[in-house]
Formats: structure tokens, sequence, C-alpha cells
């Protein structure tokens, strides 16, 4: 049975986008944002990829600092928002469009709307992907999210702590329930390595996401350590992607990207 006889909304593609990623997670801080972005810079670079970064992320837009971009879009006329450009890749956030202090009044609805404007009023295309910074948790609106655009895949970001742990699991079955395919799970601040004597600290817990991962028949896309200059770097709108392409972090990005 088709989803309109089912009475589910109907999925409208996104014209000129082949590929949309929605990078999710079940709370907030455990570094979705910071994955979201390098993920979309080391699948652009080199040109490979044409890719664009939506910041879905109404009531705590960071995409604008992470790409150190500001400003308002330009509107074409077709009434179409231009997406802000940096290090190649297209982006979108609802921080381009209003001050941080007004979003925080926002509603439901209203949340909904502005997400739906941003996938669709904007000119994406063409793109290869287009990776969504999905807003923490797993409510209204990023069932919405997932219940409105076609998506190729969900990846979850993940601590290996327990509690992060069961929120990441609802966000899999959140994709589950809508029948996006999990491309894997990305487990982020997996350790800390002592840049004096090269100790390995197990900080939030050890394999957890692993166990997510078997437990879902998917894998482990890349483990990302813990590590002072990708906080520094993210902070002045220079991701290690771009900023130290040599840094192992971003070999671990360039890696995860080949496999998504
Ligand atoms: P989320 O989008 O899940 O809320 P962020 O990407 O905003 O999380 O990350 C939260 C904070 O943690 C940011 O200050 C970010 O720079 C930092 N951070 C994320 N991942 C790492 C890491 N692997 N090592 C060090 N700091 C990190």
């Amino acid at each position: 049975k088709d989803r309109k006889s089912q009475g589910l909304p109907v999925k409208l593609p996104i014209p000129g986008v082949n590929n949309v990623i929605a990078v999710a997670s079940g709370k907030g801080g455990v570094g979705k944002s910071t994955i979201s972005v390098n993920l979309a810079l080391a699948l652009a670079q080199n040109s490979v990829h044409k890719v664009g970064l939506l910041d879905a992320d109404i009531f705590g837009p960071s995409i604008p600092t992470l790409m150190n971009l500001s400003g308002q879009p330009e509107i074409n006329h077709q009434n179409l928002m231009i997406p802000l450009l940096n290090y190649s890749v297209k982006c979108m956030s609802m921080g381009f469009l209003v001050d941080e202090k007004s979003a925080v009044v926002w509603r439901g609805l209203m949340v909904m709307s502005a997400i739906q404007k941003l996938l669709r009023n904007v000119l994406w295309g063409p793109l290869d992907f287009l990776v969504i910074d999905m807003p923490p948790g797993t409510g209204d609106v990023q069932l919405s999210i997932t219940q409105n655009i076609p998506l190729s895949g969900s990846i979850v970001v993940t601590t290996p702590q327990d509690l992060a742990l069961l929120d990441a699991r609802r966000a899999v079955d959140m994709f589950r329930q809508v029948n996006v395919p999990n491309l894997g799970i990305i487990e982020n601040m997996s350790v800390f390595v002592c840049p004096k004597c090269n100790h390995h600290e197990h900080i939030f817990g050890q394999e957890g996401g692993q166990s997510i991962a078997n437990e879902i028949g998917s894998e482990i896309l890349g483990s990302i350590p813990l590590v002072k200059e990708l906080c520094f770097l993210s902070d002045n709108g220079q991701p290690v992607v771009v900023a130290e392409p040599e840094n192992p972090v971003s070999l671990i990005f360039r890696c995860i990207a080949d496999k998504v």
C-alpha cells in the first residue's frame, strides 16, 4: 500500500537533491552538529560531491558558528532562498533568519513550518548529498522531518555513556518506524588519549555503541576520540576536516564519508 492510502504524509523529494542523510542523536551535547559539519566537509572534499548542510535545530542553531557563516540569504526570482556557502558546502540555518532570542519563543507548529521552509523554499539543488543536522531527541519535529522527506538513511551519534546509549536506541527506533535505513552509528568522545603519555582513558565507558550496532544489525561507522582541537577549532568556525586535514580525526571523518 502507498503512504497516501494509509493516511500517512506523502514524502516529496527536494528538487535536484539525490540523497538526504539525517544525522540524529537521542540527546543534546553528544557532538551531533560537530559530526554533521565534518561529515559534510569530508563528503565535499576535493569536489568529489556537491554537498548541502541543513541545520534543523531551530532552537539552538550551531551551523552558523561551526561553518563560520553569518548574514541573510538572498532570495532569487522564484522566491527561493540561496544557501550561504563556505568550504564548498551550501548551508541553511534558522540562525541566518532570526536571532537566537526570537527562536526560544517558537512553538511546535511554527517550528514545523520553519523546517518545511528550510527544506522546500531553498535553492538546494543540484546536490549529491544533503546532510541534515537534526534537532536532538525524538519528538514531533524530528518525526515530521522523517515523515515528510524521502531520507536515504540515518546516522545516529552517541557517546559511550549509558544514558546517551538509551536515548540513541530511541533515535534508531524512530527511523525504523518510518522505514529509513540506518547507515550506522557514530560513537563520539569514545576515548581520551593523553597527548603527553598516550594513555587511553575511556571516560564515558566502552563498547556501548558496538552493542547498539549489533542489536540493530548495523555497524559503527567510526569512533571519534575526545580531542581538544576539535572543540577549539569548531568554536572558531574552522572544522577540523578543512583546518587540519592531516589530523587523525580528519582521517576518521574521511573514512566515514567513504562508507556513506
Ligand atoms: P550536539 O550537536 O550534539 O549538541 P555539539 O556538536 O554542539 O553537540 O558538541 C557539543 C560540544 O562538544 C561542542 O563544544 C563541541 O565542540 C564539543 N565536542 C564535540 N565532539 C567532540 C570531541 N570528539 N572532542 C572534543 N570536543 C567535542
